[in-house]
């Protein structure tokens, strides 16, 4: 009775750690089907799954903008039986959104948001026949509180928790499980990838306060921000694991402690201004506030993080 599983994105980054952390369980209670819209970017992973390969692991292709991709995948697996889907395929954007075009915004919003709702179309009515699945999305604490310089990606996480908030009281019909996963910072390729093209952008479309705020404040401290806060791809795999093996997963699960203090603003002030002065005196003052606030964040997770390995060795 292994549990099957089937994530997207797997070619690197937090994909990758889940395949292989999941993929490598000692009691082998999972069947991973790691998927990728690339096979040609499959040997990291090939690689990193060792003994698992043809084991516990199988690597197969899905792009999560096509839907045709989508339902070969599914149609392959024995009983097109999914019991656990991660769906984790993502990509990030930052910028003035001036300097942006609607083309770039949609293909953020088809990969993170639609990318979930193709997946679910083609796999919701066979959990739901069966009355036994969960639905693991990897969302963001930009799911649930934005970031000056991330409109359109904080909005498609949004969207997402919208969308599993709404659906997940149809799925208690059904017996069914969600979970959103909410990482801070992680150190991946993304992290890479979003700040290169952050580099590139066009700035001449901007007014000079904006671009300079974008250059000199956001980009300034964006290296930092992963540097101090940033957790690692296993680290949110190993959360994970402990998110699928429980009897009654959260709806919700943040997976940074460090960044708790951030999210706990939004519920701590009803009238949502709170945790957007918070953003901005830590920006805008941020030699001296933005540094202070690392170190008090930093303190807090030091002391979290001894709180958290009790709890895991208890
Ligand atoms: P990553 O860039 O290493 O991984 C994203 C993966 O998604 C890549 O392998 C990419 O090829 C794949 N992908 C993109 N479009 C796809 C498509 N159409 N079909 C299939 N796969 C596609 O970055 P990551 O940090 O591992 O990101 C994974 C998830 O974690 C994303 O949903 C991201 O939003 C989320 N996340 C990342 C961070 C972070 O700081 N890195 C923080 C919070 C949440």
């Amino acid at each position: 009775n292994q549990k099957v599983v089937l994530i997207t994105g797997c070619s690197s980054g937090i994909g990758l750690a889940l395949a292989v952390h999941i993929a490598k369980d000692e009691k082998k209670r999972f069947m991973v089907y790691a998927t990728m819209r690339n096979l040609s970017k499959a040997e990291p992973l090939v690689e990193a799954a060792g003994r698992t390969l043809g084991r516990t692991l199988e690597i197969k292709q899905l792009d999560v903008c096509d839907e045709a991709s989508i339902k070969a995948c599914v149609d392959s697996l024995p009983e097109r039986r999914v019991d656990i889907l991660i769906s984790n395929a993502g990509m990030g954007l930052i910028g003035p959104i001036e300097c942006q075009s609607i083309e770039e915004m949609k293909s953020v919003m088809d990969t993170n948001f639609f990318g979930l709702v193709r997946l679910l179309k083609e796999i919701l009515p066979d959990m739901k026949r069966r009355k036994k699945g969960h639905i693991v999305v990897i969302s963001s604490v930009m799911g649930i509180q934005g970031i000056l310089f991330n409109d359109i990606y904080a909005a498609s996480k949004f969207a997402l928790e919208g969308f599993c908030e709404s659906l997940a009281i149809q799925a208690l019909r059904f017996g069914l499980n969600i979970s959103l996963i909410e990482p801070g910072p992680v150190i991946t390729e993304f992290e890479r990838k979003v700040y290169d093209e952050g580099l590139k952008i066009d700035l001449s479309k901007a007014d000079k306060v904006t671009a300079d705020m974008f250059t000199n404040v956001y980009l300034k401290n964006y290296k930092q921000i992963f540097e101090t806060l940033g957790q690692t791809p296993e680290d949110v795999a190993e959360h994970t694991l402990k998110i699928i093996i429980m009897d009654n997963p959260p709806f919700r699960h943040q997976t940074n402690t460090l960044y708790t203090p951030m999210t706990t603003l939004k519920y701590a002030d009803p009238n949502g201004d709170l945790p957007i002065e918070t953003f901005y005196k830590m920006v805008f003052e941020h030699d001296k506030v933005f540094t202070a606030s690392l170190n008090f964040i930093k303190l807090l997770h030091w002391r979290s993080r001894k709180s958290f390995k009790l709890e895991k060795s208890n």
